[in-house]
């Protein structure tokens, strides 16, 4: 078990509650608390073979690369990036596909991110080719930006704004650590209202489901606390395309997946689902639908059935509980009447978030 979250669980134990029953419910988040930074647990979805945009190691992908035939191109040429940016060898990050790693463009001595994936293990050139095409449509200043692309023999290079002030998931850990253990209902207002702004965007104005929406896939533009937070990885999303926007293919984050994405036909609120997830989470530090396995967290997720235990809730606003509940309805359809006329006057974020232009 993570240690900090055991110290988490423990000063919950011997200081804020002696319910026994609240004990135990803590006790049970701890197995599956997303600070468990267990990156198997928080993989995407192994659901679906066709769901898997990306195949690790694939022996079909790597043996055509044996072969020597020439490369699978991505892109229309074949260039070298080292030309145009000098690459930092330190990693900033290693996703599933690829490792991420500063660079500075030569001309103009600015800093990037950039995403190196080596071909050979890409499974499916189509849904890299749409993951590219994704980033280069979408413009918002919640949203990672893509800003070049370059293509080697071996190497498709994404080059991107840089963040430097890490991941959402690592600030939740740092809260569950801290004496507050979670999010503020301020701070978590402002964060939620930006991320729906852009899923709004992403759905209203593009078309497009992002369908992996999780703490890991949110970065900070810097280390200051209010620093924007910018959404990545469109590794799994889609243009929302199909007949009536229904989908059937199984992907996302075992804690973070819509009920309906279990039973194979959902449209774009499975996105306003994870949003509600991950309120949750920001809360209280722990995640609404858990198990001690991956069938039993979907388990749980299909039962849709959440509580707020105490103590963590307890200080809780009914406007932020009322807000997440709304997020967690079942019915996908509910969540949507949601959307079209209850959000905007949310009661929860209207209080805090300055701006808020969503679903107005
Ligand atoms: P993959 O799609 O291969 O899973 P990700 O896009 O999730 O890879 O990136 C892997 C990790 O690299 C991220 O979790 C993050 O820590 C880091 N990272 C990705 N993009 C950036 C960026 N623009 N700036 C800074 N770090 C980044």
């Amino acid at each position: 078990m993570n240690t900090h979250i055991a110290a988490f669980i423990d000063t919950n134990k011997g200081t804020k509650t002696n319910d026994t029953s609240s004990t135990a419910k803590a006790s049970k988040h701890v197995q599956i608390d997303p600070a468990v930074k267990d990156r198997k647990r928080n993989k995407k979805i192994p659901m679906d073979e066709s769901a898997h945009t990306f195949a690790p190691s694939l022996a079909s992908a790597s043996s055509h690369y044996r072969r020597g035939s020439s490369p699978v191109m991505i892109t229309d040429a074949l260039s070298d990036v080292r030309v145009h940016y000098h690459i930092d060898p330190k990693e900033l990050g290693h996703g599933h596909y690829g490792v991420v790693r500063k660079c500075m463009h030569r001309e103009s001595n600015e800093w990037y991110a950039i995403k190196s994936i080596r071909k050979s293990k890409v499974s499916k050139i189509e849904v890299l080719k749409r993951e590219i095409e994704i980033l280069k449509e979408v413009k918002h200043p919640n949203i990672i930006e893509l800003v070049e692309v370059f293509e080697d023999e071996r190497y498709l290079h994404l080059v991107t704004e840089l963040c430097t002030g890490g991941e959402l998931f690592d600030r939740i850990i740092a809260k569950t650590q801290s004496s507050e253990g979670h999010f503020s209902e301020h701070d978590a207002a402002i964060l939620v209202n930006d991320i729906l702004d852009a899923i709004r965007y992403c759905h209203d104005e593009k078309g497009i489901v992002h369908r992996d929406l999780k703490p890991e896939n949110f970065l900070f533009l810097t280390e200051a606390e209010d620093a924007p937070v910018k959404i990545i990885d469109f590794g799994l999303s889609r243009h929302d395309d199909t007949d009536l926007g229904i989908m059937q293919t199984k992907v996302g984050t075992p804690y973070y997946v819509a009920p309906e994405v279990l039973r194979r036909e959902y449209t774009n609120m499975c996105d306003i689902w994870s949003i509600g997830v991950i309120t949750y989470i920001l809360l209280c530090g722990y995640p609404p639908f858990y198990g001690d396995s991956d069938t039993q967290i979907f388990e749980s997720v299909k039962g849709g059935k959440f509580d707020f235990p105490s103590p963590e809730w307890d200080d809780i606003s009914d406007a932020a509980k009322d807000f997440v509940t709304q997020l967690l309805q079942k019915s996908p359809i509910d969540r949507c009447v949601l959307i079209v006329h209850g959000l905007g006057h949310s009661s929860w974020l209207h209080s805090f978030a300055m701006s808020l232009t969503i679903f107005s």
